[in-house]
């Protein structure tokens, strides 16, 4: 991540002074999610139509991925409902999901859904399964055996961990088509920008403190995604004070036990960030580490339950913390510890 770029200093000034720029923004819910969207566009009419059309395509892509609207697509494919096959827009989001699962070995998989509905994460029935159901379940949850148009017996789909992240994308692509040079996006905290502030300065965007009120960190970026997942954002407690979370390892079919509180992705495509937090949230600090020495096509930032902050070398330049860590490591390509 560099600081602002040359090209938009020399161009900003001219772009932001030869056509005024106003600011619109537009707040709301989809995908159970809070969502808000502020852009600068040459009149305010201009701007609420766009964010009209942010909010509609939201709500299209809602249609195809809930698990639990009963027209979506998803839906219709986990019930095994008359389904046609047809919807391009999935097949590819799958062979998305395919490649990431291989990637980050099983850390990030879509079909672990038996599993987590089994804990209560969508009824909100929560409780702990015996260990006999969940290794039962386990046995429907193997991923590479999912093609768009076969699902075997008992295998369910949940795009829950990329669903906002694609969302994200899609508004970018929609706004960026119409012209938009300057826009965020919080889709639930989940972050994308277009281009930088109208007065050409990078976005700050707050990490949330995983333990009070307010930002953890404060981190500049320009055209990025800022994707993170956390253990605080959902979780219930059984009556000895045990916190279950909704990040599940694949592995074991429990929630995540890592030592990791929450994990942010910059990169520039929130899908990825998207499945990315949520894979490294589950690897852990010391293999997410390895995973990114050896695919270095994002930035990560994680803060772990013993309060280290660590952060790799690219965003050196864009990260201030805000509270006090115990630790602040910053990691670098050939570092063998950390
Ligand atoms: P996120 O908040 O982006 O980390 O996504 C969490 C959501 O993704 C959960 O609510 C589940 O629906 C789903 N999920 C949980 N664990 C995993 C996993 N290991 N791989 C893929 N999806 C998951
Ligand atoms: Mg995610």
């Amino acid at each position: 991540m560099k600081t602002v770029s040359k090209f938009l200093l020399i161009v900003s000034p001219f772009f932001f002074f030869s056509c005024k720029q106003v600011k619109t923004s537009d707040s709301f819910t989809a995908m159970n999610t809070f969502m808000t969207v502020s852009l600068y566009a040459e009149s305010h009419k201009k701007g609420n139509n766009l964010c009209n059309q942010v909010h509609e395509k939201i709500d299209q892509l809602e249609k195809i991925l809930s698990t639990t609207l009963e027209i979506s697509d998803v839906y219709k494919i986990n019930y095994r409902l008359p389904y046609d096959f047809s919807n391009d827009e999935l097949k590819n989001l799958l062979d998305f999901c395919m490649e990431t699962y291989q990637k980050t070995d099983g850390a990030f998989n879509p079909a672990l859904y038996p599993v987590i509905r089994e804990w209560g994460f969508t009824t909100e029935n929560y409780h702990v399964p015996e260990p006999e159901r969940i290794n039962e379940l386990l046995k429907n949850t193997d991923f590479s055996k999912v093609t768009y148009s076969s699902l075997a017996d008992g295998m369910e789909l949940d795009f829950g961990a990329i669903g906002k992240g694609y969302a994200a994308d899609k508004a970018v692509e929609l706004l960026k088509s119409q012209g938009v040079k300057s826009a965020i996006l919080d889709f639930g905290g989940n972050i994308q920008t277009i281009g930088c502030k109208s007065d050409g300065s990078l976005w700050r965007v707050g990490i949330k403190n995983p333990w009070g009120q307010g930002a953890a960190c404060a981190l500049t970026v320009e055209d990025s995604a800022v994707v993170t997942s956390g253990g605080y954002e959902r979780f219930f407690e059984d009556e000895n004070g045990n916190r279950y979370i909704h990040i599940f390892d694949p592995a074991t079919g429990y929630p995540s036990q890592s030592d990791i509180e929450s994990v942010t992705i910059v990169c520039p495509r929130g899908t990825y960030a998207d499945a990315l937090s949520t894979s490294l949230f589950v690897m852990g600090s010391k293999k997410a580490i390895e995973f990114w020495k050896v695919n270095q096509d994002f930035e990560a930032i994680m803060i772990t339950k013993n309060h280290q902050l660590i952060y790799t070398q690219g965003l050196k330049e864009n990260l201030e913390p805000l509270i006090d860590f115990n630790d602040v490591i910053i990691i670098s390509k050939n570092q063998d510890e950390f």
